[in-house]
């Protein structure tokens, strides 16, 4: 199995679900003891939250490029970015690269269209939902991505940084994340993004009215099939 590098904790929830779906993944697929083969780069992600409020991308985008550079030095034969939101900075990062850099946002609107669906919803950060940065990929590759309305994107962020960032995991948002996919549906769309790698800590297909793409299950199984040449897969 190829050396996978993962930037993580954007946030530490986030990158555990990595940990946890990669392993699983790799379990499923080689069997026995097998677990997946990674490199692990873990940032403080209270820096960086205070950048995105502060808008400081430019610094933002330094700081990842350099560190996914390391990951590569490192051994890293595919850079994975463990957040949709820092994928505003996946230009700079992957042109810093000579490895692949597997893009969140076009794994999962690849793993859309191939399910035949067009109009996903989209849960995420206010920056990922509000800005062009994602929609936009999305959109190149055929897609009608639905937003939620101001107040259930004000409703979806807070609960994001306040909550599943730090590792709550609260009933009552569960709820509100559920009508939040209801208003998507009535709204036309015909499929969920969990469009920030936490929200699968609340929504799954056990609980939301629509057909769900979590991004961090898409980008981990995405990545596990690049890694797992079938050479190498025992028979
Ligand atoms: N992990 C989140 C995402 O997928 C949010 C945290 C961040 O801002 O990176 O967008």
């Amino acid at each position: 199995m190829k050396l996978l590098g993962l930037l993580g904790g954007m946030s530490s929830a986030s990158t555990a679900l990595y940990y946890e779906r990669l392993n699983a993944g790799a379990r499923a697929r080689l069997g026995g003891l097998h677990g997946a083969n990674l490199l692990i780069r873990s940032v403080d992600f209270a820096p960086i939250a205070q950048m995105q409020d502060e808008g400081n991308w430019a610094a933002m985008g330094d700081q990842l490029a350099a560190e996914a550079i390391a990951l590569e030095r490192a051994g890293a034969e595919m850079v994975l970015l463990a957040t949709n939101t820092m994928h505003k900075l996946a230009p700079q990062i992957g042109d810093a690269l000579s490895v692949p850099f597997l893009h969140i946002g076009d794994a999962t609107a690849k793993a859309i269209r191939a399910s035949g669906y067009s109009s996903p919803g989209l849960m995420a950060t206010a920056f990922t939902m509000e800005q062009t940065f994602y929609t936009d990929r999305l959109r190149a590759a055929g897609l009608a991505p639905v937003i939620p309305v101001a107040e259930d994107r004000r409703l979806v962020h807070r609960i994001i940084y306040d909550e599943l960032c730090k590792g709550i995991i609260s009933e009552t948002s569960r709820i509100a994340y559920v009508d939040v996919a209801q208003h998507l549906k009535a709204a036309g769309a015909d499929c969920l993004i969990l469009g920030c790698t936490e929200v699968g800590m609340l929504l799954s297909n056990e609980n939301a009215p629509l057909q769900v793409f979590d991004t961090t299950h898409i980008h981990c199984d995405a990545a596990l099939d690049w890694a797992l040449v079938p050479a190498q897969v025992p028979a």
